[in-house]
């Protein structure tokens, strides 16, 4: 039971569409669904249900996401990306039928040391340029050969673009050209692209893909639009107007004055603030959505409410439903008010924001 009128609305099928829009992206490709972080702050398991039965598998980033899964119900194989170590994890990921992609030499001493069985299928994570996680070249090589001796196993060779959402870059074409090359000679396969590289650079989505923001309708690449990539939002943020005031010129609303009427104005107080997840750091030019029209939010954000100014909108009254972000105000543009990305504000909507799923 809840009783803010503040809400994160999920379309769960919207996800399910952006999912089939990457699969046609890449045809000959398998997809792993990318639910990491709460399903990118959309619920891991409501997302995980739902695409269950259209996915050869799931991806997030450590053990305990992977578990809360299982717990769940969800039955198909996850791929953990930051890598398993220790006899107790790997233990588990062979119970659980968990993919360990493992990045580092104590990784893989560590599963080396357990005898594992063929079943337990390892991705290995070959750094070739992110400089963040990943065996060399030369290591992953000298392992994915132990691997196919010991256990007979190919293990997915896997890496990460640096610069993906950037048009031709030599970077992304270095990254490629290392992982595809040491593939062709280990015969195994690959995985690389992500939402922005299923975009950008094609001739990488081959294999296994991983993708992650596309799958919610934010598109990963900043002058791309949802409707130009095909894409349908799955998350809009909704609260509501819980009071109304005029303010008269010099009068200053919410903590510090940060800003000030210059002429009589129409301020309404909404019910969301910075523990809801939305920025408090915002910029003097985000907007929220009523009324067929935009609005903007002034002065600071507090806590549990912000203030918009509503002066060109007579028509607006307490009770009335306020788009935060969505399919009027792309969530790309609030972060970049707040100088930061889509990912972050979708990561960051807190567990106090009621989900509701549509
Ligand atoms: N693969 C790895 C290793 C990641 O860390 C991420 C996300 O951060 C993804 C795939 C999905 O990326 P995106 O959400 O940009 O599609």
């Amino acid at each position: 039971m809840h009783h803010r009128p503040t809400l994160a609305k999920i379309n769960l099928s919207a996800i399910l569409s952006n999912y089939q829009q990457a699969c046609k992206l890449a045809p000959k490709a398998r997809q792993v669904a990318v639910i990491k972080a709460d399903a990118y702050g959309h619920g891991a398991i409501e997302v995980a249900t739902y695409l269950e039965p259209h996915v050869p598998a799931f991806a997030v980033a450590f053990l305990d996401e992977a578990l809360a899964l299982r717990a769940a119900g969800i039955g198909k194989p996850i791929l953990i990306l930051e890598g398993l170590t220790g006899e107790e994890e790997l233990r588990l990921a062979e119970q659980f039928n968990f993919w360990p992609m493992l990045h580092s030499n104590e990784q893989l001493l560590a599963l080396m040391s357990l005898t594992p069985t063929p079943e337990l299928q390892c991705w290995l994570k070959v750094d070739t340029g992110m400089h963040r996680l990943g065996l060399t070249p030369v290591d992953a090589q000298s392992w994915a050969d132990k691997l196919c001796r010991e256990m007979k196993q190919r293990p997915v060779l896997a890496s990460h673009f640096s610069c993906a959402e950037v048009l031709d870059s030599p970077i992304s074409k270095h990254q490629m050209q290392q992982l595809f090359a040491l593939a062709a000679h280990m015969e195994c396969e690959v995985s690389l692209a992500n939402s922005a590289a299923l975009i950008r650079l094609p001739q990488s989505a081959v294999g296994w893909n991983r993708p992650g923001i596309m799958l919610y309708g934010c598109p990963p690449i900043a002058d791309k639009t949802v409707a130009e990539l095909n894409l349908q939002v799955a998350m809009t943020v909704t609260s509501q107007i819980i009071a109304i005031r005029e303010v008269m010129p010099g009068e200053a609303v919410g903590y510090n004055c940060r800003w000030q009427a210059e002429q009589k104005s129409r301020i309404a107080t909404l019910a969301i603030g910075y523990a809801d997840g939305y920025p408090r750091l915002t910029n003097s030019a985000s907007e929220v959505f009523l009324h067929g029209q935009r609005a903007r939010v002034v002065g600071t954000v507090s806590m549990d409410m912000l203030t918009i100014d509503i002066s060109h909108i007579p028509e607006a009254k307490v009770g009335d439903e306020v788009e935060l972000w969505g399919g009027n105000i792309p969530v790309n543009e609030v972060a970049a008010h707040a100088n930061t990305i889509g990912y972050e504000l979708l990561t960051r909507v807190t567990q106090r924001m009621h989900r509701a799923y549509l």
